[in-house]
């Protein structure tokens, strides 16, 4: 797969993959002089693509480079959605998935086809904990959670049978980073893939495989589509990885992403460096206001001097992302004030939206979950995470500055 080389991520987001080779009834059309080109690439809407000779559909199903079969095994609309990923991501190729975590599951039932062990960072998003703690054992595979802040942790973890390092940075909720390249570093001496999760980063921040990971992972629910819109999800890679993660595993386990569902994931990701900048400004902005709030014990947040890996964040990151974790003085019943007395703040799970939204696990999303296990993954009685939206700063700050205030009195 070739990409075009531009200079800037804007440039790129637009107009990679929008190659027309691989958009064929647009191509006919437009060959046999009945329109222009499209440029916004058209949905595929359909399972199954029709051949007119017995020698057409014989050699799609050799060489698929050669024509579409089934959706299941590719569609165009999802092609150009992959091409644009691979190339904001600097990896050979993509997969675009029925959400991030088909491509989590995906991407790791590859890596693992013949079994083996996983060492993991030991916060990681839940489903994707879940998965590792609970499910992949059943199929007799093992991770070993380490604190992989510390990189030598993940070396010490290592066994003989260590077939994947999974990472995440920026990580949920506590914002803690792994230093990508050491990691990378630990997993090529060992000849081990290394695999990051880069939803909360996404590609305009940090681009993991330039830094040498192999697998880079994201939910396009996110920041990518950006319009809370769909659940979407993305393996980047090398090619030869990626083309065993859709033969084998996606083929066959089907977590395919729809035409749909990709068409509307590609209205999104043009304005994403755009958008990612001013997620970026306005939660530099918001954190610092925060910070000097009497009602806030502490507030975390990459781009604060105040955040134990400022420094990393620096070398590491470019723009420090659009999520926030603060710790409110009054624990449990003042988070609880505060989301009721929210107005603009929405309170909702899900991150990347234009619209910002909040969200007290304490009270909400892990109110089932008995506190000393809550504790354990760093969900504290007052912990509340933002992820900072579009909107003007000013109007954020103000609804903040009133719910907050609530909290004083
Ligand atoms: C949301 C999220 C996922 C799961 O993605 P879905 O699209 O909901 O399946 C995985 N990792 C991270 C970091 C996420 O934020």
């Amino acid at each position: 797969m070739k990409h075009k080389k531009y200079k800037g991520k804007s440039t790129e987001a637009i107009h990679a993959g929008e190659t027309f080779s691989i958009l064929p009834t647009a191509v006919q059309d437009h060959q046999a002089g009945k329109t222009g080109i499209p440029l916004l690439p058209p949905i595929y809407q359909n399972s199954t693509f029709g051949f007119q000779t017995a020698a057409e559909c014989a050699s799609a199903f050799i060489d698929e480079e050669s024509g579409y079969v089934y959706t299941r095994w590719g569609n165009p609309t999802q092609k150009v959605l992959e091409e644009k990923l691979a190339a904001l991501e600097a990896g050979e190729s993509a997969l675009a998935t029925a959400s991030g975590m088909g491509a989590i599951s995906i991407a790791l039932l590859t890596a693992l086809a013949d079994g083996g062990h996983v060492v993991a960072m030991e916060t990681l998003y839940s489903a994707t904990f879940n998965l590792l703690n609970e499910e992949l054992p059943r199929m007799g595979v093992e991770t070993t959670f380490v604190d992989a802040t510390d990189p030598n942790k993940i070396e010490s973890a290592i066994r003989p049978d260590t077939k994947v390092i999974y990472l995440e940075s920026p990580t949920n909720p506590l914002l803690k980073l792994v230093d990508i390249a050491a990691c990378a570093e630990i997993a090529k001496s060992h000849n081990i893939t290394s695999i990051i999760d880069n939803t909360f980063a996404t590609p305009c921040s940090q681009q993991p495989i330039t830094l040498g990971i192999d697998v880079v992972l994201h939910s396009m629910t996110k920041y990518l589509s950006g319009n809370g819109a769909v659940i979407a999800g993305a393996i980047v890679g090398k090619k030869e990885f990626i083309v065993q993660a859709q033969k084998e595993a996606l083929r066959n386990f089907g977590a395919v992403i729809s035409p749909f569902n990709a068409w509307l994931t590609l209205l999104g990701v043009p304005t994403l460096p755009l958008r990612f900048g001013r997620h970026c400004e306005n939660a530099l902005r918001i954190a610092a206001f925060l910070e000097t709030h009497p009602a806030v014990e502490w507030v975390r947040y990459p781009g604060l001097p105040s955040h134990p890996q400022h420094n990393l964040a620096k070398r590491q990151m470019n723009g420090f992302g659009g999520m926030i974790t603060m710790e409110l003085k009054e624990g449990h019943a003042a988070g609880e004030k505060l989301v009721n007395a929210l107005q603009i703040c929405t309170l909702a799970v899900s991150l990347g939206d234009v619209r910002t939204l909040v969200c007290h696990p304490a009270s909400t999303t892990h109110s089932h979950i008995p506190i000393e296990v809550r504790q354990q993954t760093g969900i504290t009685d007052g912990l509340v995470r933002f992820s900072i939206g579009l909107e003007d700063t000013e109007d954020i700050i103000a609804d903040l500055e009133q719910a907050l205030g609530t909290l004083l009195s």
